[in-house]
């Protein structure tokens, strides 16, 4: 069986040897003012797709560090979803096109990885026929198993204009175990768990005009990308990421780091789940120059740090912990980014620094809401008012499920609703302070500025409710 290394390494070599280039991966910030983070292998290639440089090579092959922080929300709750991860992708500027990257990705799947031909779905773009004939004829793959998808999985874009074109994708079906029947096909209702996408081949083959219509492109690219985590999981019989050999020995490091075991209940496994993710994620961040701070990338960085420290509060560890898990990421995934090696003693400081710091408000707020539940108990009430719980949260940045959490261990009430309707109001102020601001005719760097970080306190690149759950 292989092993989450060698696959990485196998991929290489197969595209290697169909004549590719291997570049190592590029920074996590991106060469690219419009993008906060890589968030897929194509990225630093972005300006050969879209025809702005001369590609140095018509074939390249990576395995590209990743962060998604629109899946963030996801992480411990699906099987298959990461903050951060690596993604195997080869890439072709002008040169092959649909034919052998189909071939190719069938004989990677079905010859190297071995996986079970049986268990594989492929998709297309509704009106791909050509991408569903070459599966047919030059991999031998049945028709009932490819299914047409639309735009929204199927359609892969640079933007409202310019290039553009269709995917298509391979998965593998775990079966009725984990969703829908023995007559399901992929993409119908309720299968989302039950077939994984493992590798997405797009063909950008399409230029946008201005006025919607799509011309042909003189020089048509492949740019492919699988998940390194997802293949791993599929290869090695497991039907969760985290299970992998690339992730489980982190998992069990959390586990020794805040004295609880994967298995004992769901909410563990969340928790450890979540721990693994994120120090991943918070060890590539800060190795690639990232520190945390209030806004873009630091804010991503010290989002997803703080919610790691909080998971291990919620196991029970209130010491330092989460500055120990470097080592062992730095263990696991040193060979494939040595540069990890040399950058350790900063990376733990960092984090170390960080999680002392949240440590600090965590326990200010804990204090706080003690304090709080005393003074509304002696005024005989047994409850919180969405005005304390909301102080707590935007004078002292203590987050609302903790507060919860403690009210619900003293028996003391609080209301959801009550804390959202307060965090609508804040919300309201800062946007007609905005406009009274505005009215004056103040200029547009005002604007700016507020648009950004609003009239208050900044709050990152998503809804403050995410705060509120950090
Ligand atoms: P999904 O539909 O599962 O969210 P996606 O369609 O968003 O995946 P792509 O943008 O097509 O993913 O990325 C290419 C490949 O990268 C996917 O086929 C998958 O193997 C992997 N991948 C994508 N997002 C993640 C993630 N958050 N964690 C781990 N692997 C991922
Ligand atoms: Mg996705
Ligand atoms: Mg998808
Ligand atoms: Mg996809």
């Amino acid at each position: 069986m292989l092993t989450g290394n060698q696959i990485r390494k196998e991929f290489i070599e197969f595209f290697k040897n169909k004549s590719h280039k291997h570049f190592e991966s590029a920074s996590l910030i991106p060469d690219d003012p419009t993008l906060l983070l890589t968030v897929a292998g194509m990225v630093p290639f972005k300006p050969y797709f879209l025809g702005q440089k001369e590609a140095p090579y018509p074939r390249v092959t990576t395995y590209q560090k990743c962060i998604r922080t629109n899946d963030l929300e996801n992480v411990g709750r699906t099987a298959r979803h990461h903050t951060f991860f690596e993604m195997l992708g080869n890439f072709s500027f002008g040169d092959y096109f649909k034919e052998e990257a189909i071939a190719w990705s069938w004989e990677f799947v079905t010859e190297v990885l071995k996986l079970d031909k049986d268990k594989l779905w492929v998709s297309v773009f509704t009106t791909d026929d050509e991408a569903e004939q070459i599966w047919i004829d030059k991999c031998k793959f049945p028709k009932e198993r490819i299914v047409r998808l639309g735009e929204d999985e199927n359609w892969w874009a640079a933007g409202p204009t310019g290039s553009c074109g269709p995917c298509s994708e391979i998965h593998v079906d775990l079966g009725p175990s984990y969703g829908g029947d023995e007559n399901s096909k992929l993409g119908d209702e309720g299968t989302d768990n039950r077939f994984i996408e493992i590798w997405n081949l797009v063909f950008t083959e399409w230029n946008r005009k201005e006025d919607g219509s799509l011309e042909p492109l003189p020089k048509k690219n492949i740019d492919t990308g699988a998940g390194l985590e997802r293949i791993a999981a599929m290869v090695q019989g497991k039907s969760n990421n985290f299970e992998t050999d690339l992730l489980f020995p982190l998992v069990e490091e959390a586990g020794r780091l805040t004295n609880s075991k994967y298995g004992d209940n769901q909410d563990v496994n969340f928790s450890l789940k979540v721990i693994t993710d994120h120090s991943r994620a918070v060890t590539f961040l800060i190795n690639d120059g990232v520190i945390p701070s209030n806004e873009g990338r630091g804010y991503v960085l010290r989002r997803i740090l703080r919610r790691a420290v909080r998971h291990g509060r919620l196991l029970g560890q209130s010491e330092l912990f989460l500055y120990k898990m470097v080592d062992k990421v730095v263990s696991m995934m040193g060979e494939a980014y040595p540069d990890l090696k040399k950058n350790i003693e900063h990376i733990k400081k960092v984090v170390k620094i960080e999680e002392e710091k949240f440590s600090r408000t965590l326990d200010q707020g804990i204090q706080l809401v003690n304090q709080e539940i005393e003074k509304a108990k002696k005024e005989g009430q047994n409850k919180l008012s969405g005005d304390v719980t909301f102080k707590l949260y935007d004078t002292y940045g203590f987050p609302y499920e903790l507060t919860e959490e403690i009210c619900g261990e003293n028996g003391v009430e609080v209301s959801k609703e009550e804390f959202e309707a307060k965090m609508e109001e804040q919300k309201e102020k800062a946007r007609s302070a905005r406009e009274v601001i505005m009215e004056k005719g103040q200029d547009s760097f005002i604007e700016e500025f507020y648009d950004k970080n609003g009239t208050t306190e900044f709050v990152g690149y998503e809804s403050s409710e995410e705060k509120a759950r950090l």
